[in-house]
């Protein structure tokens, strides 16, 4: 079964995670870009199957109605999106944190309407979408 694990850019938060799909996701909106300053690619982990050490260093931002993201509130990395029912329990996390992701594959990319023309989309066979997808 699948493992990976991860930590912020200072290391103060480390995430172990088993047992998930492989497929990652990459958002071009504009809420992802001014939050990382480019995309956000994630990997959605559901409850149970991740651990996260250094939660205390995490703060969270309202996103929307639903959704709040966390950021290592000593270095800033940008990791972690979730909805605000916490009874949801799942987790997304940046793949950029990850340690390795020779074991995943970018599954497809969304909101590809709002991206900025300083990079490229891959050209590989993920779909992309204009909008949610
Ligand atoms: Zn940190
Ligand atoms: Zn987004």
């Amino acid at each position: 079964m699948n493992k990976a694990s991860g930590s912020c850019y200072c290391g103060i938060i480390k995430f172990n995670m088993w047992d998930f799909a492989p497929d990652y996701g990459t958002c071009h909106c504009t809420q992802c870009r001014k939050w990382t300053g480019s995309f956000y690619s994630a990997l959605t982990i559901a409850r149970d199957h991740y651990k996260i050490d250094g939660f205390e260093h995490i703060i969270w931002h309202d996103q929307t109605a639903q959704a709040e993201r966390g950021f290592c509130g000593i270095c800033g990395s940008s990791i972690f999106w979730r909805f605000k029912n916490h009874k949801i329990g799942q987790m997304d996390f940046a793949v950029g944190m990850l340690d390795d992701i020779s074991q995943l594959s970018q599954s497809k990319h969304i909101y590809c309407a709002f991206k900025r023309d300083n990079y490229e989309l891959p050209n590989n066979d993920a779909p992309k979408y204009d909008e949610r997808g």
